[in-house]
């Protein structure tokens, strides 16, 4: 239950799309503030780290791009859910979005059903993280491989060392963790951790699960927890297992 409206900052330089995502999320009841540029989203995201619920970030700003504001939230240590937009359609792209902690990113022209429905999915991640995990049968701290995962208080730590993961990249462990065993396809983890039912970026799940590997497998090329099962999708093991040789 939540008792006031979820405030929305609107990074957006093009007057006419921020003004019409404004109304729409306006019409949804969420409080939103728009600024055309990243300095004003970075002075108001430090002056209060919780003031925002979620950014909507456009990737082509003046003066400073989408990416440095991205980076400059999450160096600050802010965990704040980053949807990026942008007209930018390479892959890399995405990734570098993905990489600087972006938690989704929207292509420019998009639907608005499909914004609509990111914004709620991550604005209900969000709030989810903040509840005790109830009935789930790793408990709240998830222990495997050399990592400790208290999913209460998001403190991550591999051989001792913390670690900082975004809230999509908990999301999707926390999945992981809770399917420990069975093999999850990227359809099926688009769904549930993203809450996406179409095709569309299925490359995201492969670059979390890339990210993953990257902070939790001594050595990410040859997985022993994140394993990949060929033309299924993947298969979370909390106690190690080499993968399968390839034939
Ligand atoms: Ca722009």
């Amino acid at each position: 239950m939540e008792s006031s409206a979820k405030h929305i900052l609107i990074v957006e330089d093009e007057r006419h799309l921020a003004q019409g995502i404004r109304f729409n999320l306006d019409a949804e009841g969420y409080r939103v503030t728009v600024v055309g540029d990243g300095p004003s989203a970075l002075r108001l995201v430090r002056a209060d780290p919780t003031a925002v619920d979620l950014i909507i970030l456009d990737l082509m700003l003046p003066g400073m791009s989408g990416y440095a504001v991205c980076e400059q939230i999450r160096q600050a240590g802010n965990d704040v859910p980053i949807l990026i937009l942008s007209a930018r359609t390479l892959t890399e792209d995405r990734i570098r979005g993905l990489d600087v902690g972006a938690d989704q990113y929207l292509q420019k022209p998009f639907e608005l059903d499909e914004l609509l429905a990111m914004v709620r999915n991550l604005l209900t991640r969000r709030g989810r993280f903040k509840l005790p995990a109830a009935g789930k049968k790793v408990g709240d701290v998830l222990e495997f491989g050399r990592a400790r995962v208290n999913f209460d208080t998001f403190e991550v730590t591999v051989d001792g060392k913390r670690l900082r993961l975004t809230p999509m990249e908990l999301k999707l462990l926390r999945f992981f963790a809770e399917h420990e065993g069975s093999v999850l396809s990227r359809n099926q983890l688009l769904d549930a951790v993203w809450g996406l039912k179409s095709t569309v970026v299925t490359r995201t799940v492969d670059n979390f699960v890339m990210r993953l590997r990257k902070y939790f497998e001594a050595d990410p090329a040859r997985p022993r927890h994140f394993l990949s099962v060929r033309g299924a999708g993947y298969r979370f093991l909390a106690e190690a297992e080499e993968e399968e040789a390839p034939g």
